[in-house]
């Protein structure tokens, strides 16, 4: 062989070589970490707020006689309000109490979220919508009956059976489970 063709062969060797330790290294490295599962309960529905800062609102003295179904969760106006379990948008809804509000359905269709006094929505967010426990709905704010100012989200946890509709169901205090974040039943 000339000394061009044993040039010639080292260089493919080397390349080889090279390419080879490419292969192995693409062979051993690390899988990427999995995602950590979501707790099996719920989560607190407004960023920031830790499970200790929540208080027991449930069954307080509202107008017209009625007591409070839900947990106001205070935080300061368009503080992200998050989904707090997997679940599936089923209405977005306005009305003269609740404001602009959300109710989500979760994956067994045996519990209903309701998120209300919303500022807004989170941008593009559709009814029939799959969230991911966390993931963000919309915004805190004062609309409905809060009062002007008095920025909170209000939470609320109803039982249903799967063939009801988003406005059924049975109230239930959410607060156990928001500040222990034990599993629904
Ligand atoms: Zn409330």
């Amino acid at each position: 062989m000339t000394r061009v063709g044993w040039v010639v062969l080292a260089l493919i060797l080397l390349a080889a070589g090279i390419f080879a330790s490419l292969l192995r290294v693409g062979g051993t490295a690390p899988a990427p970490a999995p995602r950590p599962a979501p707790p099996p309960g719920l989560i607190v529905p407004v960023a920031g707020v830790d499970r200790a800062q929540l208080t027991d609102t449930w069954g307080q003295a509202r107008s017209e006689g009625r007591e409070h179904h839900g947990t106001d969760i205070v935080a300061p106006s368009r503080t992200p309000v998050l989904a707090a379990a997997a679940g599936t948008v089923e209405k977005l809804f306005e009305s003269g109490r609740g404001g602009t509000a959300l109710y989500e359905r979760s994956p067994d269709r045996r519990w209903t979220f309701y998120y209300a006094h919303l500022a807004g929505y989170a941008p593009g967010l559709r009814e029939g919508e799959p969230v991911r426990a966390g993931q963000l709905l919309g915004y805190v704010g004062d609309t409905g009956d809060a009062g002007a100012g008095n920025f909170h989200l209000h939470f609320g946890l109803t039982r249903t059976t799967p063939d009801q509709h988003w406005y059924q169901g049975d109230d239930v205090n959410a607060f156990p489970f928001l500040r222990t974040g034990q599993a629904l039943p």
